[in-house]
C-alpha cells in the first residue's frame, strides 16, 4: 500500500486547443494535447513523465505551472484545489512550485547580471532585507556549485551546464517544495549531464524536495525517479513504481520502447522515437485505442473501445485491453 502523502496532484487534467481558420477564427478542429490525465507527486519524491514528442508532457508541465490554464481537471497542491487560491496564497503556490527548463540559455536573461536574475523570484514576490537577500544568493550559490563572484556576471560568461546551475539557484531561492524540471539536461554536453543530474537529486535529498521530471529522456528518468507514468498522444497509458515500470513494463507502447533501447545506463540517454511507425496527428486521434496503428497485438475490441487506465497488479496502473 502507498502511505505516501501527495504533495502535488494533477486530476483528471485536460488542456484542449481550439484550431481555427479564416478571418472570423471559426474553430474547425480540437486538439487534446492533454486528455484526461491524473497522477500525484508524493513529499520528497522524484516523479517521471515520459513519452515522444507531441505527448503532452509539456503541456502538462505548463499546466501545473500555471503558464497555461487547463480546459478542465484539477490541480491539487497540499490538499487545497489550485484554481480556489488567491492572493497570498496563490502567490505562495508559485513559490512552492518551480520550473526548470530545457534551455537555460533562453530562459536567462542576457542583460541582467546573474545575482540579480536568481533573486528575482525572492524579491518579487517578498521584498525582504537586502542583507537576507545577499545571504540567500550567497547559499543557492554554493548549492548549485558557483563561485560566489559567478553573482555579477552574465548569462554568456558561463558554460550551458553553469548556466543550468543558475536556472536551478534561481528555483531553488525561494525554497520551493517541488520542482517542475521539463527536459533540464537534455541540452547540455553528454559529459555534463551526469553532473547536473546528480546535482538536482543531491539537492533533492538534502532538502527533500519533490520534483516531476519531465523527459523523452528513458535513462535519466530511470535514474532519477521512484515512480513513472508514460503518456501517449495526451494520455496516460502505464504508471508504476520506475523500479517495476522499466523491469515489467506491461503496455505495448512501454515494451516497445523498452525493447528498442537494450541498454539504458545513466549518461547513456537513450531517447525515445524509436517504436515502429508515426505518431499519429493530434488532430486525428486513432478511436479505440489510441496507439492501436502502432501495436503487433492489435485486437478487435482496440479499434473501438479506449481503455482506461486500471490496476494490473500491485501499485502497477496500465491502460489496455490485454490481460496481464
Ligand atoms: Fe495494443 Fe489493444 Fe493494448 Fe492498445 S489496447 S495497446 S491496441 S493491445
Amino acid at each position: 500500500m502507498n502511505t505516501k502523502v501527495a504533495l502535488l496532484e494533477a486530476r483528471k487534467l485536460t488542456k484542449y486547443y481550439n484550431v481555427t481558420r479564416g478571418i472570423m477564427f471559426s474553430s474547425v478542429a480540437r486538439v487534446k494535447a492533454v486528455d484526461g490525465v491524473s497522477f500525484a507527486v508524493s513529499q520528497g519524491e522524484g516523479f517521471g513523465l515520459v513519452g515522444e514528442s507531441g505527448c503532452g508532457k509539456t503541456t502538462t508541465g505548463k499546466l501545473i505551472l500555471l503558464l497555461e490554464k487547463p480546459t478542465s481537471g484539477q490541480i491539487v497542491f497540499c490538499g487545497k484545489d489550485v484554481a480556489s487560491l488567491t492572493g497570498k496564497e496563490l502567490a505562495d503556490y508559485r513559490k512552492s512550485v518551480q520550473p526548470v527548463f530545457q534551455d537555460p540559455f533562453s530562459s536567462l536573461n542576457p542583460r541582467m547580471r546573474v545575482g540579480d536574475i536568481i533573486c528575482e523570484p525572492l524579491v518579487a514576490r517578498d521584498s525582504p532585507p537586502r542583507a537576507a537577500v545577499k545571504q540567500r544568493l550567497q547559499d543557492v550559490l554554493q548549492e548549485v556549485g558557483l563561485a560566489p563572484r559567478s553573482a555579477s556576471l552574465y548569462p554568456h560568461e558561463f558554460s550551458g551546464g553553469q548556466r543550468q546551475r543558475i536556472a536551478l539557484a534561481r528555483a531553488l531561492i525561494s525554497r520551493p517544495q517541488c520542482l517542475v524540471l521539463d527536459e533540464p539536461v537534455s541540452a547540455l554536453d553528454t559529459s555534463i549531464r551526469a553532473q547536473i543530474i546528480n546535482l538536482i537529486m543531491g539537492i533533492q535529498e538534502r532538502h527533500g524536495l519533490s520534483y516531476l521530471m519531465i523527459a523523452h529522456d528513458l535513462s535519466v528518468v530511470r535514474h532519477m525517479t521512484t515512480k513513472t507514468a508514460v503518456m501517449y498522444l495526451g494520455k496516460i497509458v502505464e504508471m508504476s513504481e520506475t523500479r517495476d515500470l522499466f523491469g515489467h513494463p506491461l503496455h505495448p507502447y512501454t515494451r516497445a520502447l523498452l525493447a528498442a533501447v537494450p541498454q539504458l545506463k545513466p549518461g547513456s540517454m537513450q531517447k525515445l522515437g524509436l517504436v515502429e511507425g508515426e505518431v499519429p496527428s493530434p488532430l486525428d486521434i486513432p478511436p479505440g485505442c489510441r496507439f492501436h496503428p502502432r501495436c503487433r497485438f492489435v485486437m478487435a475490441i482496440c479499434r473501438e473501445s479506449e481503455p482506461e487506465l486500471r490496476m494490473a497488479a500491485g501499485q502497477h496502473q496500465v491502460a489496455c485491453h490485454l490481460e496481464f
